[in-house]
């Protein structure tokens, strides 16, 4: 069966920075379970998986505007530093801080005696990838998963 929209594709993936050791791998975990064709994943990744079918190995070179974006300017924002609450917290490092609008991963620019002042940027923004991805198994979606727009189930949600 070929991946195509309204099917559930389980896999395995590696990912890496384009020219770098991989940075995640599913390899330790259950394959990811997605919906395809309703935007679980980037869109890159998805453009690359179409038409392939259980059992494919292949590599995806996705460039950032087709993974997680290009990084934008005047992202920054200050936040007062008991947001972070008893986290250790320095340059460069990347923290989930909960927002307004949910959880968000930042990363952390300048530390303040009060106020913290991070980049709202995803820490992949900018980056050209490369996935090493294996299709574990392709089936038909049921209504109701059509319906949610994701899996239930196996690596999907419980609900
Ligand atoms: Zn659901």
């Amino acid at each position: 069966m070929k991946i195509e929209k309204d099917r559930v594709v389980r896999f395995h993936y590696s990912v890496a920075e384009a020219g770098g050791e991989p940075v995640e791998t599913s390899r330790e975990r259950e394959p990811l379970a997605i919906l395809f064709g309703h935007g679980n994943i980037i869109p890159g990744l998805e453009k690359a998986m179409d038409g392939h079918e259980a059992g494919d190995t292949f590599k995806a070179d996705v460039t950032a505007a087709d993974a997680y974006g290009e990084r934008r300017d005047g992202m920054s924002q200050r936040v007062p530093k008991k947001h972070f609450g008893d986290q250790k917290i320095a340059p460069g490092m990347q923290v989930v801080l909960n927002t307004s609008f949910g959880p968000r991963a930042v990363t952390i620019e300048k530390v303040g005696m009060s106020v913290v002042d991070v980049d709202l940027n995803h820490p992949m923004a900018g980056k050209d990838l490369q996935f090493d991805i294996e299709i574990v198994e392709v089936r038909e979606a049921s209504t109701e998963e059509v319906e949610h727009g994701h899996v239930h189930g196996e690596g999907g949600h419980q609900h």
